[in-house]
């Protein structure tokens, strides 16, 4: 077994860099290549069609069957031109990641022979015999159909040798079973709600934009290493393992010198990548070893979020390549950093007016003001629903595990906008929001600095932040669907916006001029939110939890407690109010969560029984013999002075009967639990149940971890961290 540790060790250290085919032409000569956007729409589809689709995909509406059959039949001649011969509805049920079951384009002819055959019904509709998705209950499976319905707004893209058609995927009861239906109805009422926000300021705007830019955190494992590591292959995260001497203490892998064999990863992806249409912008080392980060200019938030899960697919499939597998988990090694998947969120114009950064003069900063502090109010209102979007079995281990996100949801604004807001309490509300510099002195004036962007300070700390024209909403976890967090954020902020404009009317019909009637409704809100949401300070420190428990921001840490603020009535109010979610669908999406939450949970205690069991106690049993012949030999050598002699080893011994005997009953125990735990039948206490068992891993954890320190190095039998997170 050692040995065999040891060869794949050795084995995995001399990898070399895999080549990469490198296409010949600049990188803006192939983007986009295997996406059907408006220049291929353009190329293949007549000028009817063409202006019929592009009518749809910006101003919403159905296609009709005529045209839908034009625009598949031109799709089909693009993708045959690429070599494709199937296929298929792509959609993002809620079990995380991305479904896909492929038809080849292949039909009887009526002659003998087969012919290539793609309709607009099929372009458009489908139904997946999709009954084992999980739906909480709303469709008994005997009544098994859902559909799914292409979304013209996100791009037809060529996988492999597949045409890819992004879908919603709904019960024919027409609720949502997918992550895409309730993103795409949250950025309608959040655009339709600024949208009368912003002519307030500017007639002109016709339509706002919800935009999210990701980074996408992640780590590489050599995957022979990945191999001999059983919780790595079946959780995505160790389960065991001592720290190794040298982690990530020296800060000496945070934007460091990419090796080759992950450059060579990272080239690829990127490849594939801009093939897609992604437009990626930003790779780098993160800061604990073996972690990366990748992340594209930001888009429109539901054709970002595809391109995201496209992203995340293609990095399974081509890390496969280079030899090595890629943990999306958000905690897959204890002691250093997990990895998060930051949103950056922002809503724009049709005029091309950033709504969350400073304008070119008063009116323009009073609107930026506007939509700043009204999302302050609303990730103020619903911190505990933000918080629940992001909870997950696998994010609990990062949700206030001290790093970022702390898991209390406030607001960073940084010492400018602090200082702005503060000082927009002082004065008359006609005061005008001027650029710094613009008018002299400073005196009475509010300012806000020109060059603001660049000098946004950071806080690491803080699980939402405002970052110059954006928030940056940190809690996201590395494996999520962006949509989660993205829906819930932009219905939150869509309620506020519409109860915001409201109050502004009421002013302005009293007889307030409009910037009065917005400032005057402003200033509540922001002596609110400095008071309660906004935190400058260390997210991290333990006074923090007892200050945000005063001011009445949410402190929960239990993930399954979390999914309740989703039927909370405040939330419920808000979802059906905006049409993003019914209450059945709340109710049917925490179903949802729970079931995945204790499932989690029950494959990662099943492994550690059996790794304990298997592989743990045995290695450490096998040690303990060695010592005992060792003090067995000294007895016969010395028989007068071999207790004191061979007191190390006795000692050793009696550490190893103690530590194996702990295991063994932490072990009977954690199992006689899920026996218990499996038979509940309410999914909410069975996912607290699991939560509990979940603690209980920990405890049987520090044992192992104890006998990893003391076992022969020779006879342990898993891959150690210093083996796993060193490898380039
Ligand atoms: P940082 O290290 O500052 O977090 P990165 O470059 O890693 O920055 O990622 C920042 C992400 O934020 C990118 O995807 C970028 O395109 C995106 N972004 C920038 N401006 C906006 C904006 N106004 N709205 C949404 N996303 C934005
Ligand atoms: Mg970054």
């Amino acid at each position: 077994m050692s040995r065999l540790r040891f060869d794949v060790v050795q084995d995995a250290f001399k990898k070399k860099a895999v080549s990469v085919d490198i296409p010949a032409e600049k990188v803006s000569e192939y983007f986009g290549e295997l996406v059907f956007n408006r220049d291929k729409m353009q190329k293949y589809l007549d000028a009817k069609t063409f202006e019929r689709l592009v009518n749809c995909i910006d101003n919403g509406g159905a296609l009709d069957r005529k045209t839908a059959d034009l625009v598949a039949a031109g799709m089909k001649t693009w993708a045959l031109e690429h070599g494709v011969t199937h296929v298929t509805h792509w959609f993002q049920p809620l079990t995380e990641g991305t479904a896909e079951k492929h038809d080849s384009f292949m039909e009887y002819d009526g002659k003998g022979g087969m012919i290539e055959s793609f309709d607009g019904k099929s372009l458009v509709q489908q139904e997946p015999d999709a009954s084992s998705f999980p739906n909480g209950g709303i469709r008994a499976t005997f009544e098994a159909r859902g559909y799914t319905a292409w979304d013209p707004t996100s791009p037809v893209f060529i996988q492999d040798d597949t045409l890819c058609i992004p879908t919603v995927f709904i019960s024919y009861t027409g609720e949502a079973l997918d992550y895409k239906t309730p993103l795409k109805k949250s950025i309608k009422a959040v655009t339709e709600a600024a949208l009368p926000i912003c002519k307030l300021f500017n007639p002109k705007v016709k339509k706002v934009f919800s935009y999210l830019g990701w980074e996408q955190e992640y780590f590489l494992v050599d995957e022979d290493l990945f191999a001999a590591r059983p919780d790595l292959m079946l959780s995505g995260r160790t389960l065991m393992g001592h720290a190794a001497s040298k982690n990530q203490q020296l800060d000496d892998h945070y934007f460091g010198a990419i090796p080759s064999r992950v450059a060579a990863f990272m080239r690829d992806i990127e490849i594939a990548g801009y093939k897609l249409g992604i437009p990626l912008k930003t790779r780098h080392n993160e800061v604990a070893p073996n972690q990366f980060e990748l992340a594209p200019i930001y888009g429109e938030a539901n054709l970002a979020n595809d391109q995201n899960q496209m992203m995340m697919n293609v990095m399974n499939t081509v890390a496969r390549k280079h030899g090595f597998v890629v943990l999306f988990h958000e905690k897959p090694f204890e002691g250093i950093n997990g990895s998060g998947k930051h949103n950056n969120w922002s809503l724009g114009t049709d005029t091309g007016t950033p709504l969350l950064a400073p304008g070119k003069d008063a009116n323009g900063n009073l609107q930026f003001v506007t939509f700043f502090v009204n999302v302050l109010a609303a990730v103020q209102k619903h911190n505990s629903l933000l918080k629940a979007s992001v909870g997950s079995a696998t994010n609990e281990h990062r949700l206030g595990g001290g790093e970022a996100p702390p898991a209390i949801v406030s607001a960073f604004l940084g010492k400018t906008m602090t200082d702005v807001l503060r000082k927009l309490l002082t004065v008359p509300s006609d005061t005008p929001i001027e650029i710094a510099g613009k008018k002299g002195a400073s005196v009475g004036l509010v300012e806000i600095p020109e060059i603001f962007l660049d000098n946004t300070d950071r806080n690491r700390t803080s699980p939402f932040a405002f970052t110059g024209n954006r928030f940056e909403f940190r809690a996201v976890g590395a494996s999520a669907n962006c949509a989660g967090a993205m829906t819930t954020l932009n219905s939150a902020v869509a309620e506020q916006l519409l109860d915001f404009k409201q109050a502004v009317d009421a002013g302005m019909a009293s007889g307030k001029a409009m910037n009065i009637a917005v400032m005057d409704c402003l200033k509540p809100i922001i002596k609110s939110v400095l008071d309660v949401v906004c935190f400058d300070g260390n997210g991290y420190c333990e006074k923090w939890k007892t200050e945000a428990a005063r001011r009445g921001l949410d402190v929960e840490t239990n993930v399954p407690k979390l999914f309740k603020a989703f039927t909370g009535k405040e939330s419920v109010d808000m979802f059906s109010r905006l049409g993003v979610f019914s209450e059945v669908e709340l109710q049917a999406r925490n179903e949802v969560k729970w079931e995945t939450y204790s499932k989690k949970v029950q494959i990662e205690a099943r492994v550690v029984g059996r790794m304990s069991i298997n592989h743990i106690i045995p290695a450490a049993l096998e040690y303990q013999t060695k010592l005992l012949k060792n003090i067995d030999l000294m007895r016969a050598s010395f028989p007068d002075d071999y207790k004191s002699m061979a007191d190390t080893q006795m000692g050793i011994v009696r550490e190893i009967s103690t530590l194996v005997s702990d295991i063994k009953s932490k072990v009977d125990a954690m199992i006689g639990e899920r026996i218990k735990a499996n038979v509940i039948t309410d999914e909410y206490k069975k996912a607290l149940a699991y939560h509990e068992i979940g603690r209980s891993l920990l405890e049987i954890r520090k044992s192992l971890d104890q006998l990893e320190e003391i076992v022969d190095d020779d006879m342990w039998p898993l891959p150690k961290y210093r083996e796993i997170l060193f490898i380039n």
